[in-house]
């Protein structure tokens, strides 16, 4: 079975998919038939099987029987139909209606055994059918797939989507990972784990279907890597001939003196620079520990040598924060700024893309704008990305691609430890910034249960009454973005209850970016007592005054996460605090509440979750300071990577192009994944 570039036909081809349940998939991440096949569970509802005499109305119920009647197909309303036949479950018979899934019709014929899931009408004796579980014969219950979905495209929709495109689509899938790779690991075809993954028999099934799959992940993703660093191979570049004197008026016109580790940074990135190698460097360093700076300098000494550079990061909000901050330490230097993003007006673009071209900016800050075809660059000598493992390969590559071999400077907030750093971002120098700049007060973190709230509201009054602010944060919880939200705003409705007479307002990841910002510019001005939000990761904004720092459910993050969380707070001069506020109910779990508040090393901590990570999660979410992945966790599958990039660097050793027939299917699939990682 080979790939048939039908898969990656857009989701609008499917029948029942118009422009608005599009726009809802995109936001998922979904663009094709493709990304839906491998949009996978994060979670499985096992289904009961009850007889039929102990069913309520309107109960969800699995029920097996036998196809009693031919079924029926009949059309009504635009674009709805239904497909009805009697099912005889022992002695009684009942009517199934299926709706909007007519291809059933083909699957389904008189005598055969089924299993149905869906809702029970008692009055009508009738199921209204979500799911055939033809394949059920067994006597074990179901497993129901549970999705992340959103607003626009709910549980139900996502899964009849979903199933239509395995209907439609898995014969031709193809297989990403070659055959005698598969063979070799005992992994499943990309047409068994793709279905084994949505509707496994037991949990048992889905476990292998999941180790399968995370090989696959890991792999393209490994594949890109190791075709980038081919690409790049030679490594040669061009010498940043920089003005030493310069950069030493630019270290003299710091408020504060560089920290020992930034020094040691910014000569390894100057030692880099200046020899006709391209850097490719990546730059460690906790939040708040100065890495801004640094790359002020390694901008500084691109500009000095006569070059560009260009610094890509995630959101808008910090785009617009390195601006206003490079910007002021830049300027009297005569270096010229500018700030690209989405919402850059169309005018201001084009004057942007006209002075990138001739030369006259010198320093360009922003988003994913960066790398639209527009941009083109008269002489850019180096790239830097922030938070990169918010980046996919081919993005930080088509920024990469802008320029002739300019030098690469990767940073990120969240440490991991190097052997995991280099399995994951491939070939790349090292820099670590260890330890905060001098002077800095360590935070006291408190771990808190939940029945000890009212020494944590003592502590948020004191703080307001002194004049402070407070950041309340409550984490991504639920697989539904509209219940994360409803978490959200009943928190600041509690709030503002509880702290009457205080300015207590919402920042959440849904709001136009033309809010966000002015929320944080009113919070950075002092006019917000209690900033509550959903994902602070978005706040990159500085705000010294902001003391206090609570999280709910503070053990639903990961603890890099929490201790990137907590680097938004102690910015100042005062002593600052950060409560996580959490019952866990593992040992586990109060171990690493434990940890996270007796703890502020932020390499330490994520040695730590990389020691204490694997067991419970399954179905393992994203964690920060990693690219995300949807399927495998790079901290538990850790050795899963290791074995899929040794076998990618080999593929692409020998065939560097991808010639062999055995790897026309992946060579399609990594094509497809740049393509998409362009439009995002
Ligand atoms: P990061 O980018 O790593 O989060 P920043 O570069 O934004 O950190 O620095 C955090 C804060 O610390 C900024 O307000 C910055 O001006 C300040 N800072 C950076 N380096 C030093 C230093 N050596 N001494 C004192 N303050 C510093
Ligand atoms: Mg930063």
């Amino acid at each position: 079975m080979t790939l048939n570039e039908a898969i990656f036909r857009p989701v609008t081809a499917l029948k029942g998919v118009g422009a608005k349940t599009a726009e809802g998939l995109q936001s998922l991440g979904i663009y094709s038939v493709y990304d839906l096949l491998f949009y996978f569970p994060y979670r499985y509802d096992e289904l009961e099987n009850l007889p039929l005499d102990q069913l309520e109305d309107g109960q969800k119920v699995m029920l097996k029987g036998i196809v009693a009647t031919t079924p029926y197909q009949n059309y009504f309303g635009y674009h709805k139909s239904r497909v009805s036949f009697k099912l005889r479950i022992d002695h009684d018979v009942i009517m199934v209606n299926f709706f909007n899934q007519p291809w059933l019709t083909k699957q389904l014929s008189v005598g055969q055994e089924i299993a149905v899931y869906g809702k029970y009408d008692l009055r009508k004796q009738s199921l209204s059918a979500y799911k055939l579980l033809a394949s059920k014969k067994d006597d074990d219950d179901g497993m129901e797939p549970v999705y992340s979905v959103n607003r626009q495209v709910k549980q139900k929709k996502l899964q009849t989507l979903i199933d239509l495109a395995i209907a439609e689509g898995l014969s031709g899938l193809g297989n990403a990972v070659p055959d005698d790779l598969r063979e070799r690991y005992k992994l499943l075809s990309d047409h068994d784990l793709v279905l084994a993954m949505h509707h496994p028999k037991d949990l048992a099934q889905a476990k292998e279907a999941r180790r399968s799959a995370v090989f696959r992940e890991f792999f393209l993703f490994q594949m890109q890597l190791a075709l980038m660093s081919s690409k790049n191979k030679s490594h040669s570049g061009y010498p940043k001939k920089y003005d030493l004197e310069e950069i030493g008026k630019l270290t003299k016109s710091l408020p504060f003196e560089l920290s020992p580790d930034q020094k040691k940074v910014i000569n390894e990135i100057f030692a880099d620079m200046f020899v006709d190698r391209q850097m490719q460097r990546l730059l460690q360093g906790d939040v708040g520990s100065g890495k801004t700076v640094v790359a002020v300098f390694a901008i500084y000494g691109a500009v000095t040598a006569g070059y560009q550079a260009a610094l890509m990061v995630p959101t808008e909000i910090l785009a617009s924060q390195h601006f206003h901050k490079i910007t002021a330490m830049l300027e009297d230097f005569g270096v010229r700024v500018a700030l690209l993003t989405g919402s850059t007006k169309t005018l201001e673009r084009r004057e942007i893309y006209r002075e990138l071209a001739d030369g006259s900016i010198n320093v360009v800050i922003g988003t994913h704008a960066l790398i639209q075809e527009q941009v083109v660059f008269k002489k850019l000598g180096l790239v830097i990305i922030d938070e990169q493992h918010r980046f996919g390969v081919a993005q930080r590559q088509a920024l990469i691609n802008k320029g002739d071999r300019p030098d690469v400077l990767a940073m990120t907030a969240t440490p991991i430890p190097r052997s995991l750093a280099l399995t994951v971002y491939g070939d790349t120098a090292l820099s670590e910034i260890r330890h905060l700049p001098a002077g800095r007060k360590p935070i006291q973190s408190f771990w808190k249960t939940t029945s000890q709230l009212d020494e944590v509201y003592a502590l948020m009054r004191q703080q307001l009454a002194e004049g402070f602010q407070i950041y309340a944060v409550t984490p991504l919880i639920s697989e539904s973005e509209t219940v994360d939200l409803e978490n959200a705003e009943a928190l600041q409705e509690r709030l503002a209850g509880d702290f009457p007479g205080q300015t207590v307002v919402l920042l959440h990841g849904k709001m136009a970016s033309s809010d966000k910002e002015e929320i944080m510019d009113r919070f950075a001005a002092g006019e917000i007592d209690i900033l509550v939000t959903t994902s602070v990761i978005e706040v990159g904004v500085d705000v010294p005054n902001a003391n206090l720092m609570v999280i709910f459910d503070a053990d639903r993050f990961g603890l890099s996460q929490l201790h990137q969380l907590r680097g938004r707070i102690g910015r100042g001069q005062t002593q600052s605090y950060c409560v996580f506020l959490a019952d866990p109910k593992t040992e586990a779990g109060k171990k690493r509440m434990k940890i996270v508040a007796e703890t502020t090393d932020g390499f330490k901590l994520a040695e730590e979750d990389l020691k204490m990570r694997g067991e419970g999660d399954l179905f393992g979410k994203a964690q920060s300071g990693l690219p995300e992945f949807r399927t495998g966790s790079i901290v538990s599958d850790y050795q899963v990577m290791v074995v899929a990039r040794d076998e990618a660097k080999r593929i692409v050793q020998a065939d560097p192009d991808l010639k062999a027939e055995k790897l026309a299917d992946l060579q399609a699939m990594i094509e497809y994944s740049k393509l998409v990682q362009a439009r995002a």
